[in-house]
């Protein structure tokens, strides 16, 4: 099953095993968490092959899905998870965790760049050249072409090898602690985003 894109509406089929992590990713009607609504929802257990589960207006139920992005026995490894937690935690009602978020991770470690894109992450780290060309699409759309598809998975085929090498990078330099500590902040910092404090650092003075 490697190397394949799985499509799926509504939910993850029963049965599916994604191991003790998965990469996920979602694609919204835009970035906006109060208006725009979630379309779909990206998995890969890092094995090349990902799973995309289409959502419907309004058709936000998804047992399966729900229950893997609550398993504690499963990483979740977004690149920046604190806008999509934020979007399925309002959408699917679910605290996922736990989290490694790949862009957290980058700026603990890659502090010789502001550059902290997943494209960025994947060319520096990986010498993977994404292509960022389905990105502002329309997600809301019934039928998604293969373009947009092929676009969403390629999201959550290398997270799993980021998370590999800034882990490496995080020991080196003795930031693991603080990264784990972040991740852990993150279901608190999708709250505040949720409740209007989105635009507030709330550990600013002034
Ligand atoms: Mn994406």
């Amino acid at each position: 099953m490697s190397g394949e894109i799985h499509h799926y509406h509504g939910d993850l089929p029963d049965g599916l095993d994604f191991g003790d992590s998965v990469a996920v990713d979602t694609e919204t009607m835009g970035l906006n968490l109060q208006r725009d609504r979630l379309c779909l929802v990206q998995l890969s257990a890092g094995d090349g092959s990902a799973h995309l589960v289409q959502l419907a207006a309004e058709a936000y139920q998804a047992p399966r899905l729900k229950a893997l992005l609550a398993d504690p026995g499963v990483v979740k490894i977004f690149h920046y998870a604190r806008f999509d937690v934020a979007m399925l935690r309002h959408h699917l009602g679910v605290d996922c965790g736990p989290l490694f978020c790949t862009k957290i991770a980058s700026r603990l470690v890659r502090t010789y760049t502001d550059r902290h894109g997943l494209k960025d992450l994947c060319r520096e780290l990986l010498g993977i050249e994404l292509s960022k060309q389905q990105q502002s699409s329309d997600w809301g759309a019934a039928t998604l072409s293969p373009q947009q598809l092929e676009y969403a998975a390629s999201d959550v085929l290398h997270l799993h090898n980021l998370k590999s090498r800034l882990e490496e990078m995080l020991v080196r330099l003795g930031r693991a602690e603080l990264a784990a500590r972040l991740f852990a902040f993150l279901s608190t910092r999708a709250e505040l985003d949720l409740a209007g404090w989105n635009d507030v650092d709330i550990f600013a003075h002034s």
